[in-house]
């Protein structure tokens, strides 16, 4: 027997959360988002699961794409960052990668660069984040400059929102955009999940949703996954390792950081921050033990945890536990730590084994 700690990857759920995102998207094309190994859940895992429907794939990892593209995967892929030197443009034009082009820096090197074949872009404006994204002046000089060069072919714009997810909205962002943009006709590339969800105006020609696909709300504050008619598409899930009695007064794991106030059953669980577990959770984050809903007690450790069995007496070393997925939702346990489900999906470790789950189609 190994270490019972699994992340399921439910492939099911992910083509049906594309196709959730379809209906929104309208007419607007998608590029499903898979940086950072497809937000934990393994990227060429999802390519493939996706290669069916996704008009094409979003990332930032060159390898990745490369590797993508060198096991078939054909859909046009959208590099989020572009080239962070000269020397990767002919991989570029290689394996038909389409670069991000978010600073002047970049444009000049586009610009002195001979290919073997015209590349596609995107230019990224800077609408009222300033993170990455050219200024109104800039993207005027960048857009001189490229329409000359014999290097570059389609242009697209994008830009990226600040609070797609909060109360303040798009709207500054929508109008800074416009008078960017004024005069030119180019197609736009503005939405993720929480602008593709709340906002119609930013769907534009391409939306590029991300957590959505994975089954976690952009604001699970306002709106659940659930309600949002997402699946969860992983499942992180392990067993009790073992079971034991307090008296008023035990303290239970590092610190004692809880104590018994009455005599009460705690089982550990082999899952920990080593496995990606967020190590923020305090007493009382849901987790579900036997199929039941009960809470997690006392610091999280690298490889276990402590949950409440008070009401859960049939619980015994080998019973279920489920984390975070099926029946307790990762926004669930990530607002309790203090923390977004996109970094518990990201953090989730090398040593926890992935199962693959692909149910017929609903
Ligand atoms: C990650 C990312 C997205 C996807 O965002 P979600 O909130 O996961 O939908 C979209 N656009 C850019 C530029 C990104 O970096």
């Amino acid at each position: 027997m190994s270490r019972p700690i699994r992340a399921r990857i439910d492939l099911s759920a992910l083509r049906h959360n594309h196709a959730v995102v379809r209906r929104h998207a309208g007419s607007a094309h998608i590029w499903s988002v898979i940086k950072a190994d497809a937000y934990g859940h393994g990227v060429s895992r999802v390519a493939r699961a996706l290669a069916s429907e996704a008009d094409g794939f979003a990332l930032l990892e060159l390898d990745a794409a490369m590797s993508l593209r060198q096991s078939g995967i054909a859909q046009p892929m959208l590099m989020l960052e572009g080239f962070y030197d000269a020397a990767e443009l002919p991989l570029y034009a290689k394996f038909g990668l389409i670069p991000v082009v978010h600073c002047v820096e970049q444009v000049a090197m586009l610009a002195a660069a001979t290919l073997p074949a015209r590349l596609p872009l995107y230019l990224k404006l800077d609408t009222g984040m300033h993170r990455l994204g050219l200024t109104a002046d800039e993207l005027r000089r960048s857009l001189d400059v490229l329409r000359k060069r014999s290097a570059v072919s389609d242009i697209t714009l994008m830009t990226h929102f600040a609070d797609a997810d909060e109360p303040a909205g798009i709207a500054d962002q929508m109008q800074h955009l416009r008078a960017m943009t004024d005069g030119l006709d180019l197609p736009l590339c503005l939405a993720n999940s929480a602008a593709l969800l709340r906002f119609a105006e930013s769907h534009g020609n391409w939306v590029r949703p991300g957590i959505m696909l994975y089954g976690a709300s952009p604001f699970p504050a306002m709106r659940s996954a659930d309600d949002l008619g997402l699946r969860p598409v992983m499942t992180l899930q392990s067993e009790l390792i073992a079971v034991r009695d307090l008296v008023v007064g035990d303290r239970v794991g590092y610190g004692g950081a809880f104590v018994a106030e009455k005599p009460m059953r705690i089982g550990v669980v082999a899952c920990g921050y080593g496995d990606g577990y967020p190590r923020h959770a305090p007493t009382g984050t849901p987790i579900i033990v036997a199929g039941k809903r009960t809470r997690t007690v006392g610091r999280v450790s690298m490889d276990k945890i402590f949950v409440d069995l008070s009401k859960i007496p049939e619980a015994i070393i080998g019973t279920a536990v489920t984390l975070w997925g099926d029946g307790v939702s990762a926004d669930e346990v990530a607002t309790a730590a203090g923390t977004v489900s996109y970094e518990l999906f990201c953090a989730l470790a090398n040593r926890v084994p992935v199962t693959e789950t692909m149910m017929e189609a609903e």
